[in-house]
């Protein structure tokens, strides 16, 4: 493009006025108002200049192309960004989407507490303050065999907050082997930290022994800790203190143990490979004198840390300041106590997390077959030659528990007519209804496993919309 080209591409962008009268702009008006409405085309119309201006090549002639491009940015500001998506990875609890969803009757005691006054801090038999734990303490006692529990925002914060108030100013002995980073940003060397705890770090990567801890023992020791290495597993010869060792030895040095769980494990699995997780209760049993988990991992509810074990422990967190700093919404309060009333009852079955972990492969092997025959019908009506078939898959729990134990599963498969899986992702992430994929082999693969009831029709109407645009370019 020479000079004169650019100048007159910059020239024939409509004016503001003219953008903020278009019908189209004005009914944007309603819902962002026309302030947002003026800096958002404004944007928009940047954004083309500076294209302009890097010589960029365009399909449409700039007066065309400038009303486009506002009305996407305006559709795009205008849209709720946090909404549902199918997940067709055969991730069940996937961070990035949300972890566990629901299940009904936890999302019915959400819907409920959230539009109405309630007895979130009051008793109404004593008719004054009563504290929100008490939703909650009860049903984990009885769940874990606990003397006492306390529920906060993550496991994170009640890493954070058991740290804080019982070691805070001396020292925290724990196995080089497990000062692990999890998920995003929690890392164990920085939360010990941040509590103010001093961490002295003993044995060796892979091999840490009872004798390592007893040797680290000074008289300024808090607490020995053991972590959960969650997403992380090292093979070969690899050794470490077990529970009752460590609960033994806090115990005749007058210490506590404590245990970072990770994922609250809350009953056994009939699948096999999950006899090698340990329960909550078992913990417990064996000595652990505090335990942390994530509620919304293997547990199946909503975000949610809890600190559960002995009482006098617990009492000192209760106390703590920065408790005020971490405690839980209502709605959440009200999800767990709902989730807990299900494993009370022994209903857990029905936990949307539980129920996908223990699908069997007949069931998915169903559930594939039924969806791939209704995206074969839809793929006929598409001009495109989509080669749409069942696969086996291998799923998994996620959350950072059992990363090494893959889940036997299925899905349908799904190979655009240009080859691009990449293409076809991108249109079914994109969809009115985003449906996350997997990929494999240049195929879109839609795992079953952790797909919600109804999904399948959804998927279907996902597929017509992102099989159209493809064939349409
Ligand atoms: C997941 C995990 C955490 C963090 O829990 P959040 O609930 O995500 O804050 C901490 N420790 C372990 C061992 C974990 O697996």
């Amino acid at each position: 493009m020479t000079d004169s080209d650019t100048n007159n591409a910059l020239r024939s962008i409509p004016s503001m006025d003219g953008l903020l009268n278009a019908a189209w702009a004005r009914e944007f008006s309603g819902c962002l108002g026309r302030k947002a409405v003026k800096k958002i085309i404004a944007e928009a119309l940047d954004g083309l200049k500076r294209d302009i201006r890097r010589g960029a090549q365009f399909d449409l002639p700039v007066d065309e192309l400038a009303p486009l491009r506002a009305e996407n940015l305006l559709r795009a500001r205008a849209a709720r960004t946090l909404k549902p998506v199918i997940n067709a990875t055969g991730v069940v609890v996937h961070t990035n989407l949300g972890r566990a969803p629901l299940a009904d009757e936890a999302i019915r005691a959400v819907h409920e507490i959230a539009g109405a006054y309630n007895t979130l801090e009051y008793s109404p038999e004593k008719g004054g303050r009563e504290g929100r734990n008490a939703h909650v303490e009860w049903s984990l006692c009885q769940i874990t065999g606990a003397e006492a529990a306390l529920a906060v925002n993550n496991n994170a914060a009640a890493v954070l907050l058991a740290l804080s108030a019982l070691a805070a100013g001396r020292e925290v002995i724990v196995s080089c082997g497990e000062l692990v980073e999890i998920g995003d940003s929690f890392r164990i060397p920085e939360i010990l930290s941040f509590s103010g705890a001093k961490m002295i770090a003993v044995g060796c990567t892979n091999v840490t022994r009872i004798s390592d801890y007893r040797n680290a023992i000074t008289e300024n020791t808090a607490l020995l800790l053991k972590v959960h290495p969650s997403n992380y597993r090292i093979a070969g010869f690899v050794k470490s203190a077990s529970r009752e060792e460590l609960a033994e030895l806090a115990a005749s040095r007058n210490l506590v143990f404590m245990e970072d769980l990770g994922s609250g494990l809350l009953c056994r699995f009939d699948a096999a490979f999950a006899n090698r997780e340990q329960p909550v209760r078992d913990c417990l049993k064996a000595g652990s004198g505090i335990v942390t988990f994530s509620g919304d991992k293997l547990l199946g509810g909503p975000q949610i840390g809890v600190i559960a074990g002995s009482k006098d422990l617990l009492d000192r967190m209760k106390r703590h300041q920065l408790l005020r700093a971490l405690r839980v919404d209502k709605m959440t309060l009200a999800a767990f106590e709902a989730t807990l009333r299900m494993y009370l009852s022994g209903r857990q079955g029905e936990i949307p997390v539980i129920r996908m972990i223990e699908l069997d492969k007949p069931s998915l092997l169903k559930k594939a077959r039924v969806l791939c025959r209704m995206l074969q019908d839809t793929a006929s009506l598409e001009t495109g030659d989509f080669a749409v078939s069942v696969v086996e898959t291998a799923d998994a729990v996620g959350g950072g528990a059992y990363p090494t134990d893959l889940l036997p599963g299925y899905g349908v498969a799904i190979r655009a007519p240009s080859g691009s899986a990449e293409k076809l992702a991108l249109g079914l992430r994109t969809a009115r209804v985003p449906v996350i994929p997997g990929i494999r082999d240049d195929c879109v693969i839609l795992h079953v496993r952790a797909l919600l009831s109804g999904d399948e029709r959804l998927i279907a109407a996902s597929f017509a919309e992102a099989a159209q645009a493809l064939t349409k370019r």
